[in-house]
């Protein structure tokens, strides 16, 4: 029996890939030049799936990138024109605060506590941006979509909203509207291999784009807005995966019917935690835990690793600060439900 990888992403990646590659190859589009209206159709399918499926606004641009991280940047460099705030409580949102100062922004770190809600009143007036990350992959919380429509209704009006969605993008329901910068990898909750990510912006970044012309990198904001809107990409894109995500979306279910999967599976998960004696949740505000990746505090992480490891289920290391005491597990869609069942059933018998 192969092993099931419950690691947080890369994470176990759609059971059609194989068969989908394959495919991939038989059309030709591999060889296909990026300038070729072979790719500017797959480009215009894949967004028109995802828009659909995930259900973003028709006036967001979709930009093809290759990463999360490549996003964090984008953001800093050409569309902040003095400070960015960020409010964070675990390491991804902390290193994108690293990775803006870094750049030569004026950074406001707002921390938080993993069992506290995102503290809204200290938006502070000097910012341009406001920085969230939807789901910290780090320890398993969660923005929740109220409390980000009340940093929305909050906001000052040159205040725009940039949201990290890596992994929840494609797990759970987002409103786009709430949010003016979104992006995600395509390993996490799209259940694709790593090196696609996804930029979704509003008119009003765009608008910011043009304000501060910033035009001297290779993925300078513009130059990539301007290309996506012809279907196109300046550099040479990650074809397979844009393909994949295609395929996939177009394949699955709306965004509706994932979300409510995802979470159901949570609740039965949690009452086997809440009977069990040797496992408990690092955030114990269920309203603060992220439906997609479940952070689980234990006495003895590589015990319990290993025990899974016999039984060849893969579970992620607790990351960051909470690396010693928690072991992580994705509750990503591309997980079978059978194998999550398998998983709850193991977790019953410890
Ligand atoms: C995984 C992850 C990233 C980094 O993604 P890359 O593909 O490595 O750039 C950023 N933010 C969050 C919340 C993540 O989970």
């Amino acid at each position: 029996m192969k092993q099931t990888s419950f690691y947080p992403g890369p994470s176990t990646i759609h059971p059609s890939i194989p068969s989908l590659v394959k495919d991939a190859y038989d059309t030709g589009i591999l060889s296909a030049n990026h300038r070729s209206s072979d790719f500017m159709e797959l480009s215009f399918a894949a967004k028109s799936q995802l828009r659909s499926q995930l259900n973003v606004p028709d006036d967001y641009d979709v930009i093809f990138i290759s990463s999360a991280t490549e996003a964090w940047e984008i953001l800093p460099q050409s569309l902040t024109s003095k400070t960015s705030q960020h409010f964070f409580n675990g390491t991804f949102g902390l290193k994108w605060a690293f990775t803006t100062e870094n750049l030569g922004i004026e950074v406001i770190k707002s921390p938080f506590n993993v069992n506290e809600s995102l503290p809204i009143d200290q938006i502070n007036s000097l910012a341009d941006w406001l920085c969230v990350t939807a789901c910290e992959t780090s320890n398993g919380t969660m923005v929740d979509q109220n409390v980000l429509q009340e940093l929305f209704s909050r906001r000052l009006p040159h205040q725009l909203i940039a949201v990290d969605a890596t992994s929840a993008l494609g797990g759970v329901i987002l409103n786009f509207q709430l949010a003016d910068y979104w992006f995600a990898s395509c390993q996490k909750c799209l259940g694709l291999p790593a090196g696609l990510g996804l930029l979704i912006v509003s008119p009003a970044a765009i608008e910011r784009g043009r304000l501060l012309g910033e035009r001297s990198h290779y993925n300078s904001f513009l130059n990539l807005v301007e290309h996506a809107r012809k279907e196109q990409t300046h550099y040479t894109p990650n074809v397979l995966n844009i393909y994949l995500l295609w395929r996939t979306l177009a394949a699955g279910p709306s965004i509706v019917v994932t979300d409510r999967r995802l979470r159901d599976r949570m609740v039965g998960l949690n009452s086997i935690i809440e009977s069990n004696g040797a496992l408990d949740w690092l955030v114990s505000n269920v309203s603060l835990r992220s439906p997609t990746v479940i952070t689980l505090k234990t006495s003895d992480p590589m015990e319990l690793k290993e025990r899974a490891l016999s039984q060849k289920m893969i579970l992620g290391n607790g990351y960051g600060a909470w690396k010693e005491n928690t072991v992580r597990i994705a509750n990503f869609p591309a997980m079978g439900d059978i194998q999550f069942q398998i998983f709850m059933e193991w977790i019953s018998n410890l």
